[in-house]
């Protein structure tokens, strides 16, 4: 099969599979703030969440640019990848960076859809953006870690069995460089939960099922490790050119979403006798909003060859998330202002949606800090943060 005909039969798979899911399942989760279980379930027995896990280990062994179709399709037919995305960009680290026997312990049971690693713990909340300041401890006392700190915005954690933490073993004032000292551990939340770790769910604008971790002295044996101690920066950043690789990706599909929406309500709506669509002040913001997301998407499709090349796609992958994100946005508001009050209520889809991609303007990675990193490494102007 060529890469294009793959492309395409994912592009069908996983339509048809979101089709069992219609607007009215998303809408009714979002009105409960509920976690959509039978679709992440659904989505893993059909494999999809396997793909970036090698054949040998259970999965399907695609690369980025293939797990980036899975997730864009799904934001594509209405529904929200952030459900389930985080088994796509965590799985890098693990593979990259486990151990043999950490792939074998974990992968296959992941792919079997036995054990969700859908959790990833990066953000704290007196640090923010600044990474390289966050405080979570953990320390060695002979073959065990002991956890303390705090996290913030650790989404799907209640949902998740896994969880890829981002600690310091080493406090910074006792590093040479910032970036030094910073540790990613394997966490199996099923022990943790009671025994040191409590997570406490935050109510957000969308249904996102974000919470905040507490860790207060959870105890965890040394080989949930992944990889040499005080590396942990270096696997992080691995792993976060895939990641924005992906969410473009989840941009494009909502974008596409709210411009077919758009489009088709202004073919059919008619309001001083003729379709809203005939009117220029409707018709081209559509038109420009389609535009933008089409190339965003020629970025995201460069960035994710790069990736799986094996090249370094460190720009690429920043400016297709940025671009992304922006057309996600624009074609939101697009639609919004397209349905006219209609845009405002529950039933038409466009609020949530709109609610959803709303998020990417600030996660994973904010806006400005994608313009910093380009500003500082693309363009060599003066560091600005
Ligand atoms: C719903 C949701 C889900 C999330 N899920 C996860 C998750 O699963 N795991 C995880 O680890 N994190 C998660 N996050 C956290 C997310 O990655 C952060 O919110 C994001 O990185 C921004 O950090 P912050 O919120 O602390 O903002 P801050 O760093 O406090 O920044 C606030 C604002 O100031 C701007 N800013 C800050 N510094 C500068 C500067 N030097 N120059 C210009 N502008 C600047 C930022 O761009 C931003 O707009 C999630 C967040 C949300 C809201």
């Amino acid at each position: 099969m060529t890469g294009l005909d793959l492309h395409q039969d994912l592009r069908t798979g996983v339509r048809d599979l979101c089709k069992g899911f219609p607007d009215s399942y998303w809408r009714e989760l979002d009105v409960q703030r509920a976690y959509p279980d039978a679709f992440v379930k659904a989505l893993t027995d059909a494999g999809y969440l396997a793909a970036l896990i090698p054949e040998e280990y259970g999965g399907s062994g695609l690369g980025v640019g293939e797990a980036s179709i899975i997730l864009e399709e799904i934001n594509r037919s209405g529904g929200n990848a952030a459900a389930c995305h985080a088994q796509m960009y965590t799985m890098g680290t693990l593979l990259r960076h486990g151990s043999e026997a950490q792939k074998r312990t974990f992968l296959p049971r992941i792919a079997s859809g036995e054990l969700r690693l859908q959790a990833f713990g990066v953000s704290e909340p007196t640090t923010g953006s600044d990474t390289t300041q966050l405080k979570t401890l953990a320390t060695r006392r002979g073959d065990k870690y002991i956890i303390r700190g705090q996290k913030v915005w650790i989404s799907r954690a209640e949902h998740s069995d896994l969880l890829l933490l981002v600690v310091r073993t080493t406090p910074i004032e006792q590093v040479k460089k910032k970036t030094e000292g910073l540790s990613i551990l394997l966490i199996d939340m099923r022990r943790a939960v009671g025994n040191g770790l409590t997570i406490r769910p935050i109510r957000t604008m969308m249904n996102h099922a974000t919470t905040e971790l507490f860790f207060d002295d959870l105890e965890v044996p040394i080989d949930t490790l992944v990889g040499e101690e005080g590396h942990g920066f270096r696997y992080l950043i691995d792993g976060l050119n895939a990641e924005r690789i992906l969410i473009a990706a989840e941009c494009v599909g909502d974008g596409r979403w709210f411009v077919e929406r758009a489009t088709k309500y202004a073919s059919e709506r008619r309001v001083f006798g003729r379709p809203i669509g005939q009117n220029q002040g409707i018709q081209f913001p559509i038109a420009r909003a389609h535009v933008n997301v089409e190339s965003a998407d020629l970025m995201r499709i460069r960035a994710a060859a790069l990736f799986d090349r094996g090249e370094a796609c460190g720009p690429e992958a920043n400016m297709a998330k940025l671009l992304a994100a922006d057309a996600s946005w624009e074609a939101a508001n697009v639609a919004v202002q397209t349905y006219g009050g209609f845009g405002f209520a529950e039933e038409y889809d466009v609020e949530r949606k709109f609610r959803e991609t709303r998020l990417y303007q600030v996660a994973p990675v904010s806006t400005n800090l994608i313009l910093a990193y380009i500003g500082e490494h693309v363009l060599g102007l003066p560091r600005s943060y």
